[in-house]
């Protein structure tokens, strides 16, 4: 039956494609896919867990055989039976052997996969006995898996096979994998969505997250339809069921009927149209009518992204999120030689443009391991993030000072801050930048020069941006986390994400007087968050005199169109009368 789920649209385009549920159940297990040639070994790691188990259970039986049968229940016995009955039953082995060698997951993921479609049809189940057989389903194959623990898997890798880019073609060219899968899961971290950077998945579907959560963005960023806050989408839908993502309205439709999957083809044929003709777009300069330069940057998580930033004709990266380089690390941060590759990497793949690389931001709904998440602190988005974060860790930040400076010798590079609120910390920073330097003159290490800048995300610095004037270079406004603090919305809770409004009149004076002030000390200033990626906001932005704009590499050409459609002189006018307005997304529809 079609049914359709509304979340929050994140990432453009249709997407239609089989379901994958990830760690849907309570047993949290590695995903990954397997090569052809170890399906036999999995299978059989399967088998032996389950072997393991059934031994267990006889042993358990030959024991309560011996014992006094006034003092075992004989409840338990028959529970041991009817696990065993579980166990040998054969949708459960034939289920099994079908995603690991059809679908090429790896045991444990095949395992939770099939448990999920037989409970599935017990939670369908009339008979209340029956129906209750779903948690002995749920015991048993927790069992196996321990069991399977002691039985080690041939290969551990992340989703993509041999650590090697899975391509549409592979998809193609692979009748194993014949259709393409859109993920679905109650929630991912954004390093587990770094991961799927690697990985076939057409599609992701989130039950929680906002549309400006750290999930979100990696989802925009890797340029494939996504919905997030679509609540119940991993309770509703089925293991292998059909869907579609309509990444612009973000809905996700469910077994769809033959005329909505028509529908939907053809609306994913415009959007490759679009695309087709939006590269038509990348070669020419981004100038407004009247002749204002605007520049286009991009936002990247890895060094790898700068290829896809010049092949989106980016002239520069204005956000480079360090973070990622120390995410999912088990706690082990990366040294100076490694984040020096790193963001050297970056800047000789950016070719001679500068690039912005911002010190590590983790905190809030960016952890830094998924086993790490900071439940342990009531407001962690108030806690110690980014800067605050740095600051209380000397020896890690000047580690990350020294591995920037020394990749400012191979290109230009910019240095910027996030966070930042109290003077206070401004000078702590600036000290610890010298103090880098110094360490690296004491051990005869080359190193550039760096214009240094700060993040305005935090509406305390914005309202006392002259000291922020007086010590930086440049500013880049943080579009996310103003809007964050400016409103108290947790950006990343999908139950308030309706009032998560970056047309609040107060949102748009903050953003309005940080450009003004900036450009009137002749300090460059951009606007690195989400808005400066929605095309519904260019003009706007436009209009309150924005010249720089950084944004996920897969949007720039979208607001580039919108940059040569704009007259900057009008659309001033337009802006200022709108910052007067109580409501102004009342307004924003009305072109100027
Ligand atoms: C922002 O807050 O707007 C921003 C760009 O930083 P992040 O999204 O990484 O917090
Ligand atoms: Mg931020």
């Amino acid at each position: 039956m079609t049914f359709s789920i509304h979340g929050l649209a994140v990432a453009r385009g249709i997407s239609i494609g089989r379901a994958v549920l990830v760690a849907s159940t309570r047993l949290d297990v590695a995903h990954y896919f397997i090569e052809p040639s170890q399906v036999a070994a999995e299978i059989s790691r399967v088998r032996e867990g389950r072997d393991a188990v059934v031994a267990e259970i006889h042993r358990l039986l030959a024991s309560i055989a011996q014992m006094n049968p006034k003092d075992t229940p004989h409840e338990l016995a028959a529970l041991l039976d009817v696990h065993l009955m579980l166990l040998q039953d054969e949708e459960l082995s034939n289920g099994v052997r079908h995603w690991i060698k059809d679908r090429l997951y790896n045991a444990e993921w095949a395992l939770t996969t099939q448990l999920e479609v037989i409970a599935r049809q017990f939670d369908d189940m009339e008979d209340e006995y029956l129906r209750e057989r779903k948690a002995d389903l749920e015991q048993i194959t927790e069992k196996i898996l321990r069991a399977m623990r002691g039985v080690s898997s041939p290969l551990m890798q992340p989703l993509g096979r041999n650590g090697r880019k899975l391509t549409q073609q592979d998809l193609l060219l692979d009748d194993t994998v014949d259709v393409p899968l859109i993920l679905i899961a109650h929630d991912l971290s954004p390093s587990d969505m770094l991961q799927f950077k690697q990985s076939v998945f057409a599609g992701f579907v989130t039950d929680v997250g906002g549309k400006t959560s750290h999930t979100a963005i990696v989802a925009r960023s890797l340029d494939i339809p996504a919905v997030v806050g679509a609540r119940l989408a991993s309770h509703l839908i089925r293991q292998d069921d059909w869907v579609v993502i309509d990444g612009d309205a973000g809905v996700v439709v469910v077994d769809p009927s033959p005329i909505i999957l028509a529908e939907y083809g053809f609306k994913q044929r415009q959007g490759e149209l679009q695309r087709g003709r939006l590269m038509r777009l990348l070669h020419t300069p981004s100038v407004t009518l009247d002749g204002q330069k605007i520049e286009l940057l991009a936002n990247i998580e890895m060094p790898e992204d700068a290829d896809s930033a010049l092949k989106a004709g980016a002239v520069g990266v204005g956000l480079f999120r360090s973070e990622f380089l120390f995410m999912g690390r088990h706690g082990k941060l990366p040294n100076e030689d490694e984040q020096f590759q790193a963001y050297k990497r970056a800047v000789e793949g950016m070719q001679g443009l500068p690039v912005t690389i911002r010190t590590v931001d983790v905190g809030a709904d960016k952890p830094l391991d998924d086993t790490l998440r900071d439940d342990a602190h009531l407001n962690p988005a108030l806690g110690l993030r980014a800067i605050r974060w740095s600051l209380a860790d000397p020896a890690m930040f000047l580690t990350q000072l020294r591995a920037i400076l020394r990749a400012a010798a191979f290109g230009q590079v910019n240095l910027l801050i996030p966070m930042l609120v109290h003077a206070s910390e401004i000078r702590q920073t600036m000290a610890l930048v010298d103090h880098a330097r110094v360490q690296l003159d004491n051990r005869g290490v080359a190193y550039g020069p760096l214009k240094i800048g700060a993040m305005i995300e935090i509406p305390a610095a914005a309202l006392t941006l002259k000291v922020f004037l007086r010590y930086f270079d440049f500013l880049s406004i943080g579009t996310n986390d103003l809007i964050q603090y400016t409103l108290a919305i947790d950006r990343a809770d999908e139950s308030v994400a309706h009032l998560y409004d970056p047309m609040h009149p107060a949102v748009l004076r903050l953003v309005a007087q940080t450009i003004e002030q900036a450009q009137a000390q002749n300090k460059p200033v951009s606007v690195c968050g989400e808005m400066a990626g929605d095309t519904t906001m260019t003009r706007l932005l436009l209009g309150l005199g924005l010249r720089s704009f950084s944004m996920h590499p897969a949007q720039i050409l979208s607001v580039k169109q919108e940059v040569l459609r704009a007259d900057t002189e009008k659309l001033t006018l337009w802006a200022d009368e709108l910052l007067q307005e109580d409501e102004p997304s009342k307004r924003i529809a009305k072109k100027a």
